[in-house]
């Protein structure tokens, strides 16, 4: 296949220089080898190049950061006039207040922001937040859940030890008896419950909440004493300006979030409640880059655009419309497609597809005619996905399925 003659060789020469070429979740062995391009080269909108000069409808968004499409005008102007000034100082720059300002006005329930650049950076603070702030050891946490790369999480084992989730418990999404039971039988040693809006796993269908069951984890943490954290980095102003407990009804004590605050631009953020200032202000949070002015400007302004534009409406209307397309097609040709979790982050499923064989077979196919989609992640939309684009998707797709079907593909 010499459409990734470049992406292959670029590849080898990883091989050399990196420990496995590409690591984490863009490694080749972690999506479709050999089909996936391995090294992207440019981006622009809702579409992308890789290093031989395929192009892609882009249905992942670089993992979720890019919420208004790749090369925002206003946000790139935005990150280029403060960086304009000089970008790290020894101190935060004005952007720093403006930015923690914007962030307790936009999320109802926050008193305070902090910031940092990871997603991990911030589940992690959050975590020492809740210990401190109640001086108790355990924290439960949702099973297949992923809350980042630090050693209490991380869904690898390498170089990790038992002693370091000794006191990290694993409950059942939708399953209000499998946390009860833990918080019954820990009681007084649980200072953190983590939660996200809808259960996200990677190789499985996305889960919404059912029954109101973040509210009554939030009313079984507020009653114990517990600090409930919101894990709402995945979709977090994607689904509502305000962030995804908005859409769900409940309220978390502190909340985390980092993928579509800066389109792209390196941020992440935690906000809290009054009750954990004096705690948040203990625990230790810094970094070499924690206060890059242009990540800080670019937040702002994406946040500002996500909020006037009703972006996350936008959204979650071009993906209902790819998801409708998606299902209308599979059903034209014998299959039957699901998508899973809100329309705005699909996951697309086959009914009865346990081993992911034709999740594989369709996304290996999609993305050899030109649209980026993954077997087995939730996808990402932006509002620079429009119908035009919706609709070549679409008839890739149906194209895809038309030849699984004379292949005889089956589940
Ligand atoms: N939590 C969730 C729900 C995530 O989706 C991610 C990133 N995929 C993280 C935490 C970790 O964020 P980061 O990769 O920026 O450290």
């Amino acid at each position: 296949d010499s459409r990734l003659s470049e992406s292959r060789s670029l590849f080898e020469r990883a091989l050399q220089v990196v420990p496995g070429g590409i690591y984490g979740h863009t490694s080749p062995a972690a999506g479709l080898p050999g089909i996936f391009p391995y090294f992207a080269e440019s981006a622009e909108g809702c579409r992308f190049t890789d290093v031989d000069g395929n192009q892609y409808l882009d249905f992942m968004c670089g993992f979720g950061p890019i919420v208004l499409g790749h090369q925002h005008p206003e946000v790139e102007e935005a990150a280029a006039r403060a960086k304009a000034k000089g970008n790290l100082f020894n101190v935060p720059s004005r952007g720093f207040v403006e930015l923690a300002e914007l962030m307790v006005q936009r999320v109802d329930f926050a008193d305070w922001a902090v910031f940092a650049k990871n997603g991990s950076d911030v589940t992690t603070w959050a975590l020492q937040v809740a210990r401190e702030a109640t001086g108790r050891k355990k924290i439960l946490m949702l099973k297949g859940a992923y809350h980042g790369i630090d050693a209490w999480c991380a869904p690898g084992y390498g170089g990790i030890i038992e002693e370091d989730r000794e006191h990290i418990h694993r409950f059942e999404w939708n399953k209000l008896d499998s946390l009860v039971g833990m918080l019954d039988s820990l009681r007084d040693q649980v200072a953190g419950v983590f939660v996200t809006p809808y259960h996200h796993p990677s190789f499985a269908a996305s889960e919404m909440p059912e029954n109101g069951f973040l509210t009554k984890v939030q009313a079984e943490c507020n009653r114990r004493g517990i600090v409930i954290i919101l894990d709402d980095i995945r979709t977090g102003f994607r689904l509502h300006a305000g962030g995804s407990h908005r859409r769900f009804g409940f309220e978390p004590d502190i909340a985390c979030y980092c993928k579509a605050m800066g389109n792209g631009f390196p941020i992440s953020s935690a906000v809290g409640r009054d009750s954990l200032k004096t705690a948040a202000a203990k625990v230790f949070l810094t970094g070499s880059y924690w206060n890059n002015a242009d990540a800080m400007a670019a937040a702002a302004t994406c946040l500002t655009i996500i909020e006037r534009d009703k972006v996350p409406e936008r959204i979650e209307a071009i993906g209902d419309r790819l998801c409708r397309g998606l299902t209308e097609a599979a059903a034209k040709h014998g299959y039957v497609l699901q998508c899973s979790g809100p329309r705005a982050a699909p996951y697309p499923f086959f009914e009865g597809d346990q081993n992911l064989r034709l999740a594989q077979s369709f996304c290996g196919k999609a993305v050899r005619k030109g649209a980026f989609f993954h077997p087995h992640h939730n996808w990402f939309l932006s509002a620079a996905h429009d119908e035009k684009s919706i609709d070549e998707a679409v008839a890739i797709a149906t194209e895809c399925l038309r030849e699984m079907s004379e292949a005889g593909e089956k589940a």
